[in-house]
């Protein structure tokens, strides 16, 4: 048995289940039986499943404290660079949560739906509103499949002018997932590098963009933090060859009302509702990445679409260019629930001011950190930063020591080693949930840890030093995991 008794401070050791309780414990009572006694013969009971045997507090305190064990945003500052981890307002859940609909069975028939269908009626045209594009489906269940669906979007458009192109232009700024999408859609990625200024360069598409090429798919903001300013000249350019421009709008929580997406260009958008529009994630989901689109594209959009006729709402598969379905029914409707709810209690506004406090926040940890960290694109970002364990490699510290120690001053570790452009990247994204204290405490710790770099590397190397566990050895915990205790 593990050693397992006792605190480490006020954090509770805890054991596994088989490790508590004793035997003939129990955590329920059932009422006193008024039929007659029948014994399960013994072919039918067998031995039964190994369970433990506890008591209610057993159960109780086991689950508090190992949830107590949990870091997420509702603990503190989670700066993890392009995953947006902001405060997630819990109007949000309870919006959501609502009997009428939580409790809407997917398969009601249209006339005894209509709230919820106007709903997520409405929640196209706001994201349509907020980005500057035409139309959009709420379907792909993540931002991922999101970019799956508008590569289906732009294989589709091509077939119908009668065009087979194969390829697709990926900027090395841009997220990992777009090559993957790319590839499951049947295109063969062609890489495009970034300038010095870690932006697109119009010269650099003109010179790959052919009448083979389907389209250019960037992240913008992209993945190093920055605005890809040559945007309209690079879109230009891949219209003028008959391709499309598809952008990755993950970032979209640096620009919320300020770029108007189709006016620089792009064809075709997806949104990572769980990022911008402040629904909890991580650890797997549940997601939803809707996918916007211009006029022109709109035909292609995945069924079935909520439409408005008559003043009544319906669901129509009446689409005959639809690339199809991607999710059963609407996608995750209890995702888009939060995203409608975060959009209408933040209101217009306040959603452009959400966007300039999120790039103000990143800026200022910038402006700080400067000069104890390298900076490789000394220039303005957006709601990221990206930094480099460059001057502390001269003491043997890396950017993994760096985030190991945030853990013994309280912060959860940003980003490292992405994006993979920048040789040990750390990538830090406040967000605008962050008061100013806060910042100014991830800047003390990262300050305090750039002069244990240059006094003490040795005390990073063994960090972290508090957490239940100290550092462990990532790759045997992935290829040789140990399940059972
Ligand atoms: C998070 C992210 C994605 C992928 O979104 P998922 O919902 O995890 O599939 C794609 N692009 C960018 C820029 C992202 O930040």
């Amino acid at each position: 048995m593990k050693a397992s008794i006792g605190t480490r401070g006020l954090i509770l050791e805890e054991p596994l289940l088989w490790e508590k309780g004793g035997r003939g414990r129990r955590g329920m009572s059932l009422p006193r039986r008024d039929v007659e006694r029948i014994p399960v013969p013994e072919d039918v009971a067998g031995d039964g499943p190994d369970f433990p045997d506890l008591s209610e507090v057993d159960v109780v305190r086991h689950y508090t404290r190992l949830s107590q064990w949990n870091f997420g945003v509702d603990t503190g500052m989670y700066p993890l660079g392009s995953c947006t981890m902001k405060y997630n307002p819990k109007t949000n859940e309870r919006q959501a949560a609502l009997a009428g609909f939580a409790g809407a069975h997917p398969m009601l028939p249209a006339p005894l739906a209509q709230g919820i269908l106007e709903l997520l009626y409405h929640l196209e045209r706001y994201l349509c509103e907020i980005t500057g594009m035409d139309a959009a489906s709420l379907q792909p269940a993540a931002g991922a499949h999101g970019e799956l669906a508008g590569m289906l979007i732009c294989h589709a458009h091509h077939r119908r002018q009668g065009r087979v192109r194969s390829k697709i232009l990926i900027p090395d700024t841009a997220h990992g997932t777009n090559p993957a999408s790319a590839s499951l859609c049947g295109f063969q990625s062609i890489p495009v590098k970034s300038g010095p200024q870690g932006m697109l360069e119009p010269a650099a598409v003109a010179a790959l963009m052919d009448e083979q090429t389907a389209g250019i798919m960037v992240t913008n903001p992209n993945t190093l933090g920055l605005f890809e300013e040559n945007i309209r000249q690079v879109a230009a350019i891949v219209h003028a060859k008959g391709g499309l421009v598809y952008c990755d709008g993950a970032n979209m929580n640096a620009v919320m009302g300020i770029v108007d997406m189709q006016a620089v260009g792009v064809d075709i958008l997806h949104l990572n509702l769980h990022k911008t529009f402040s629904t909890p994630h991580g650890g797997g989901g549940p997601g939803s990445g809707p996918v916007c689109v211009t006029r022109a594209l709109e035909r292609f959009l995945p069924v079935p679409r909520v439409v408005k006729r008559r003043g009544r709402y319906a669901l129509s598969e009446q689409f005959p260019d639809t690339v199809g379905r991607l999710h059963a029914f609407c996608g995750n409707v209890g995702v888009q629930l939060k995203a409608y709810s975060y959009i209408l209690s933040m209101g217009a506004a306040n959603l452009k001011r959400a966007s300039q406090i999120a790039v103000l926040n990143a800026n200022y940890i910038k402006s700080k950190l400067k000069g104890a960290y390298h900076l490789p694109y000394d220039r303005p970002c957006m709601h990221e930063c990206v930094f480099t364990d460059q001057i502390q490699s001269a003491q043997k510290v890396s950017t993994l020591d760096i985030a190991k120690r945030l853990m013994d001053y309280g912060f959860h570790p940003p980003t490292v080693y992405f994006p993979l452009v920048v040789s040990g990247a750390i990538m830090v994204e406040p967000t605008e949930t962050e008061p100013r204290e806060n910042l100014d405490g991830f800047v003390e710790a990262m300050r305090a840890i750039a002069a244990e770099a240059q006094d003490n590397p040795e005390l990073l190397h063994q960090a972290p030093t508090s957490p239940k566990l100290m550092r462990l050895d990532e790759t045997a915990a992935a290829r040789s995991p140990c399940l059972s205790d």
